[in-house]
């Protein structure tokens, strides 16, 4: 028989996930130790297998899991559409992205990460595991991490001077695309979630991220913190004055992102007195709420083509 390989990355380190919830559609799920885990149409992955393995492609599904994004649906469309938006990342850029997994790795300060060149090679966007060792040499000669060798990985470990730069770096956004949602988790605010402000945001051309309810708990975890350093900028709903949502947008400040403030119209009067000074949108509807926080981004942010 013969071996499977990646549709992608053409390696062996993958398997087919049989019965998940794309069993009834035309096409095939996969979970790559390089790519990590996506599902790919018949006719597109034929046009994958046809043509050359696009190294950026892997980058780019490992690190939808990377960033807890959703599981991506690879059709030849949105392929195409995919690459189309890729950005080139500059070497030092790569650096960087390298540092911050190492750091979503890391169980605590001091704690040492394994890294597998071989197949972690993506998270950095190199294009190969030479790419990739080269990328972690540097942060160590920089002196940001140290590390030991074992067969086949790395032991990486953050130092001080890492640390420092993780924290001097963080307003640069990894991610240009990204936009973190603070607001309540309540269900009645299903809508003005996903009509409202998920709506608008991807109208102007970013990314939409909102931590799920189960991962929120109503703390503030590393994850949050992480995700917020990866975000261009905050939309921040403050309707039902939930403390979090105002740490959150107080935290982006702090890294001088953007923060655009919103409230339903019956709660402006209870808005936060320290924050009443910030022009919130105010809305009656997720209509509403999506034009006009449409019209902010466009005007405060720009545009993302
Ligand atoms: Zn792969």
């Amino acid at each position: 028989m013969e071996e499977l390989t990646c549709p992608i990355c053409r390696t062996s380190y993958v398997r087919m996930i049989e019965n998940d919830e794309y069993r009834t559609r035309d096409g095939f799920s996969y979970e790559c130790a390089v790519c990590g885990p996506f599902f790919i149409s018949r006719t597109a992955e034929i046009n994958q297998r046809s043509g050359d393995a696009d190294p950026r492609l892997s980058a780019w599904i490992r690190n939808q899991e990377e960033n807890k994004r959703p599981k991506p649906e690879l059709l030849t469309n949105s392929i195409d559409e995919t690459i189309k938006n890729f950005r080139q990342y500059s070497v030092l850029e790569k650096q960087l992205l390298l540092l911050r997994a190492i750091e979503r790795r890391t169980v605590y300060p001091g704690k040492e990460v394994t890294l597998n060149p071989d197949t972690d090679y993506p998270i950095a966007w190199a294009v190969n595991c030479d790419e990739f060792e080269y990328l972690l040499e540097s942060l160590e000669q920089r002196g940001l991490v140290t590390r030991s060798a074992i067969i086949g990985s790395s032991e990486v470990k953050i130092s001080p001077r890492g640390w420092d730069n993780l924290d001097s770096e963080a307003w640069k956004p990894t991610f240009t695309d990204q936009v973190f949602v603070a607001m309540s988790f309540d269900k009645i605010l299903d809508a003005i979630w996903e009509e409202g402000i998920k709506s608008a945001i991807e109208k102007a051309g970013y990314k939409a991220h909102r931590i799920d309810k189960e991962e929120h708990i109503d703390r503030i975890d590393a994850k949050i913190i992480s995700d917020i350093k990866d975000s261009l900028f905050v939309v921040a709903d403050v309707t039902q004055q939930k403390q979090g949502v105002y740490f959150e947008a107080g935290y982006a400040m702090g890294l001088n992102r953007p923060v655009i403030w919103c409230v339903k119209k019956d709660e402006l009067d209870k808005i936060h007195f320290d924050t009443r000074q910030y022009n919130h949108i105010v809305w009656e509807t997720p209509e509403s709420l999506k034009e006009q926080l449409y019209y902010r981004i466009c005007a405060v942010i720009g545009k993302r083509t």
